[in-house]
């Protein structure tokens, strides 16, 4: 065990210079996608020699035209966008989606897909696991060996990336999708309302304590001033999705937590009888939004545009009230702060990002040597530019010192500005590189405040944390325990979410409750899911790739 954690500190150590260098771009002069056949090193290759170097960045000499099964965000692939009308220009390959541009359920097309045995020769989809799976069954070819002669940029990556290559690559040795990859450490905050505090005469709190102490003073002392007690002092707009982004308050979960080298699964756990009760408490006392399982993902605007929320765990974007609600609601102030540290003193941020699902090459695709080329040019400068920022002079300008700008095309559009942008095919999810820059340039200033504070703590978000986000750990399961696992937990994981529901609104006796609850858990298979975990996480710390 010590030896695995030693690993673990020095993996981590290299994925955060990794993490500086900025996703393992080069700083230098990038190669483009043409480039890499000449540069495959000193052995001699007939095929490569015969190649002819091709222009600029095509991909190929001739215009080539490959489908693909994609859907973002509700968004089927739509080959018209302009940035991929760009893409083609330069590369010459051309995309030609399978998706019903009016039919949004990716699980349904995805499942469509397969049945009907006819794939398209790109395959993403938003759950890693089934695209490790559809490799595994062979729907996916392994990329390995086309990635090391014809993806020198995606190879480069891969190298000084821990994190990418390791969600790269499948336990069976394979690398079945291109992941997208992530930038920026951080994702969600801690924001409380500033002006409310200095109302009260209160301080920024710096533990769950505090924290309680603070929102008691929100609901019971009028910081609206309206004479109600009408204030909802914690809130989160996906609260019916992740309830437990509280449960962190008391280091614990409704689920599998990994923890220094252990995995739990917390609901067999002391701190889970700790969170619960402060989760009950809490509700009873107003503190927690009534409708915190209901209030769906309009309540932020909703909270806030009222004058009624206090604070809440979310995006940047939580920033953006400042401005659109300085006229209406005057003084008004959110703020970023520090995650309150928990009963034991210890501060630290679980929501947090990783590398996630890209795209892959299905067996069906007839050339996946100029796939794979096309695959490379997103990890290429010129590639990395189309797809994070959209054109050149059009969506974003450069400064001579390197730096881009959006124009006002997109800072000041109908839509938001992330809208806006993928409305035009940019910041889609494929194998590629998602820069922060990107991020941080549609940021407000309170916003970049709240990503610098928390990035520049990479202790926060735990020194050997698998890939967990959004609640749902995402490690890798050999073919063998993969369906095993899901079966488990498809019956434990609704029946824990139904059980907490009702403990935190009162419907159950949570004390009465416990201990057979723990017997339900175990006679679902709970100690069989938790070896398979425990397994999995030590696989992940030895670092298997
Ligand atoms: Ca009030």
């Amino acid at each position: 065990m010590r030896k695995n954690k030693l690993l673990a500190l020095a993996a981590i150590a290299g994925m955060t210079v990794s993490a500086l260098a900025g996703c393992g771009k080069s700083s230098g002069s990038d190669t483009t996608a043409a480039a890499p056949v000449q540069n495959t090193g000193a052995q001699d290759n007939g095929a490569e020699e015969t190649e002819k170097a091709l222009e600029g960045s095509l991909v190929s000499a001739e215009p080539k035209e490959f489908s693909i099964f994609l859907n973002f965000n509700n968004m089927p692939f739509d080959s018209s966008w302009q940035v991929w009308q760009e893409i083609e220009k330069r590369t010459n390959i051309s995309l030609k989606g399978t998706i019903s541009l009016t039919n949004s359920n990716e699980e349904e097309a995805f499942n469509l897909m397969l049945s009907s045995g006819q794939l398209a020769d790109i395959i993403g989809y938003v759950d890693a696991s089934e695209l490790e799976k559809l490799g595994r069954d062979g729907g996916l070819i392994p990329l390995n060996d086309l990635i090391d002669q014809y993806a020198p940029n995606i190879k480069r990556t891969m190298e000084e990336d821990d994190r990418f290559r390791q969600t790269a690559y499948s336990l069976d040795g394979n690398i079945y999708y291109i992941p997208k990859n992530q930038e920026l450490l951080s994702a969600e905050y801690w924001w409380i309302r500033q002006d409310w505090l200095d109302k009260l005469g209160l301080e920024i709190p710096a533990t769950v304590d505090e924290l309680h102490d603070v929102l008691y003073a929100f609901r019971n002392q009028d910081p609206n001033g309206n004479g109600l007690k009408d204030e909802v002092p914690l809130f989160d707009r996906a609260g019916w999705k992740m309830p437990e982004e509280y449960l962190y308050l008391w280091d614990t979960s409704t689920t599998f937590y990994p923890r220094d080298g252990k995995m739990t699964f917390e609901p067999m756990e002391e701190n889970f009888k700790i969170g619960v009760k402060g989760m009950i408490q809490w509700y009873q006392e107003g503190i927690i939004d009534p409708e915190i399982f209901t209030r769906g993902a309009s309540g932020r605007d909703t909270l806030l545009s009222g004058d009624l929320g206090g604070c809440t765990h979310d995006w940047v974007s939580a920033g953006n009230y400042n401005t659109s609600l300085a006229e209406a609601i005057p003084g008004f102030k959110m703020v970023p702060f520090a995650p309150p540290a928990d009963q034991n003193g210890v501060v630290k941020e679980r929501v947090s990002r990783y590398p996630g699902a890209g795209w892959g090459i299905s067996s069906q695709c007839e050339d996946p040597v100029t796939v794979i080329k096309f695959m490379d040019y997103f990890f290429s400068e010129e590639g990395d530019e189309l797809v994070n920022w959209g054109i050149e002079g059009d969506t974003y300008t450069k400064n001579a010192d390197g730096t881009k700008e959006f124009t006002d095309k997109v800072l000041n559009s109908e839509l938001t500005p992330i809208g806006y942008l993928r409305s035009i095919g940019v910041q889609y999810r494929i194998g590629m590189c998602q820069d922060g820059e990107y991020e941080k340039a549609v940021m407000t200033e309170i916003g970049r405040e709240a990503s610098e504070l928390y990035d520049s703590h990479p202790e926060w978000f735990g020194q050997d944390m698998p890939p967990y986000a959004d609640g749902e750990l995402t490690l890798k399961y050999s073919a063998d325990v993969d369906a095993e696992y899901k079966n488990i937990m498809s019956s434990i994981q609704p029946y824990v979410e139904e059980k907490f529901q009702s403990w935190v609104l009162g419907v159950n006796d949570f004390d009465a409750e416990y201990d057979q609850f723990i017997e339900e858990l175990k006679a679902r298979g709970i100690e069989r899911a938790l070896e398979i975990n425990q397994e999995a996480y030590d696989i992940y710390l030895n670092g298997a790739n």
